[in-house]
């Protein structure tokens, strides 16, 4: 090993090969829950440095790991003897068109730098998640990242037009295309994006860019049921032009977990709802953005007027309109401390689940009686990205037992098969969705995954142990 020790430090320089206390930071995950224990830690700079790295793993069949941000939720970065690969020296932004709206960009680039080059030209990467300040693009294409806003504007899959890929060889594989329309053959970026590092290590991507909105109207609104919350959507979507970018859903017990974490800020109702939506909504209209003299918009007040019909007409209980900027991150930052709040109780059965936009209310309802039945001790929490039916759904047993911990989650994934879900929506699989991607992936599909698998890394060393059970 001191061999290859040596030559990783010919590819990428001395100080770019991390052993012993020097990979602090690198081994362990942000939950904290997945300890690694790798052989190394590289920081290439270039696409050709990770190609050289992987076909030096590939040569002495050394476990290779990519690691960007590491802020993943599943421990799907976790090794033990395997070389990880951090793409974060490679934070280039290699171009930015605007008149093309696209971005090309090296993988290790962080979400918040590529917002911020963005703003530059008037335009938005319009991802988003609480995670912006870490999260980097190869990672976020590796989990196919969602977040707050893909009801409007989709995932990383909809977001990207190529990558550039080494696969497990070292062999490097240009998709770098900024085509919307190529239909020559498979769809090798699809396959990439979402295989969570086991096919290839992305080093680029040419990313599409959208349109600055030039104001935000953004709300909190209290609602009578999650039934009721579904139909005001469609209606402000068709009373908006179908403005509406983030339709995020928070309950009772949420909002008064995120006041026990957050005492000093002041709630944003006086009485907790059970049912609490944050809205927003932007528009590229630059008359609907314009500010008055009295240091309103009129977007704002198309939406003021809104609401205030809806609650004088008894659809919504209440409603919180953010005047300024300052209100506006005061919402959003309620809605992202998600993953703190759900994760700071241990232990816990944490389930990122899909299932159809109109049965979010049936699961939650059906869930929620059948834990409270048969699981008293129990105690539930969750959020939901309400526009895209995914919902974030945290089981704290209260008591550390495998076999209740497992029971949990197989009644969370048996009412998701029912409804026709998926046990895992934008988080990925890693190692800790291993179990249920056993239990619920068709036997036909795994068949499939292996085959690629097996094809593309004969040897068995992009991430192995990840995504595909035993
Ligand atoms: C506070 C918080 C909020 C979050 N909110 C959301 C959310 O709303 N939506 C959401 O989708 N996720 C969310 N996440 C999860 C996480 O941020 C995402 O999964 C993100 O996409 C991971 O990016 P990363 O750069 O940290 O990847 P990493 O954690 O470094 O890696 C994640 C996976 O991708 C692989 N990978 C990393 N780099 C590459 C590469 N260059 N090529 C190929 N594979 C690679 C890794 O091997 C691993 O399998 C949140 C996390 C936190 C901590």
């Amino acid at each position: 090993m001191d061999n290859v020790l040596t030559q990783l430090r010919d590819i990428v320089g001395e100080p770019w090969v991390l052993t012993g206390a020097d990979m602090a930071g690198y081994d362990r995950d942000w939950t904290g829950a997945y300890i690694s224990s790798p052989l190394a830690v590289v920081r290439p700079v270039s696409t050709k440095e990770v190609s050289r790295i992987v076909a030096l793993a590939y040569e002495h069949e050394i476990p290779v790991v990519a690691m960007s941000g590491n802020t993943g939720l599943t421990g799907a970065t976790q090794t033990h003897g395997g070389l990880i690969i951090a793409l974060d020296r490679m934070t280039k932004i290699r171009s930015l068109r605007p008149d093309a709206r696209v971005v090309v960009l090296e993988a290790g680039v962080i979400l918040a730098q590529l917002h911020a080059a963005a703003e530059e030209h008037g335009l938005i990467f319009p991802m988003t998640f609480g995670a912006k300040g870490s999260a980097r693009i190869g990672g976020m294409l590796g989990t196919n990242a969602g977040g707050s806003n893909v009801l409007k504007y989709g995932n990383m899959r909809d977001l990207c037009l190529g990558i550039e890929v080494v696969l497990p060889n070292g062999e490097i594989l240009d998709l770098m295309t900024e085509l919307h329309k190529d239909n020559s053959g498979y769809d090798l970026r699809d396959l990439m994006i979402g295989s969570e590092g086991t096919l290839g290590i992305i080093t680029a991507a040419c990313l599409t860019l959208v349109e600055r909105p030039l104001a935000y109207a953004t709300a909190m609104i209290a609602v009578p049921d999650l039934g009721s919350a579904l139909r005001i959507l469609h209606r402000l979507q068709k009373e908006t032009g179908g403005a509406v970018e983030a339709y995020e859903y928070m309950p009772a017990a949420y909002m008064r977990a995120f006041q026990e974490l957050r005492p000093e800020l002041r709630p944003t109702f006086e009485q907790i709802y059970a049912v609490n939506i944050l809205v927003e909504m932007g528009t590229t209209i630059s008359e609907l953005a314009h500010e008055q003299e009295d240091g309103t918009r009129p977007l704002n007040q198309n939406i003021e007027a809104i609401l205030a019909q809806y609650l004088e007409e008894g659809t919504i209980l209440d409603a919180s309109i953010a005047q300024n900027e300052t209100q506006r991150q005061a919402m959003w930052e309620v809605r992202e401390a998600a993953a703190e709040i759900s994760l700071k109780t241990t232990p816990l059965v944490n389930n990122d689940i899909a299932v159809p936009v109109d049965k979010v209310g049936y699961f939650i309802e059906t869930m929620d009686a059948q834990i409270a039945e048969t699981w008293p001790e129990a105690k539930t929490m969750y959020v939901a990205h309400l526009g895209d039916g995914n919902i974030h759904y945290v089981v704290w047993p209260n008591v550390d037992d495998d076999g209740v911990k497992n029971d949990i989650m197989e009644a969370v994934e048996d009412l998701v098969a029912e409804l026709g879900g998926s046990f895992s929506a934008e988080h990925g699989i890693g190692l800790g969705k291993r179990p249920s991607m056993a239990r619920r992936k068709l036997s036909a599909a795994l068949n499939v995954m292996r085959a690629i698998k097996s094809a593309l890394d004969p040897k068995n060393i992009m991430n192995p142990g990840k995504v595909l059970p035993e």
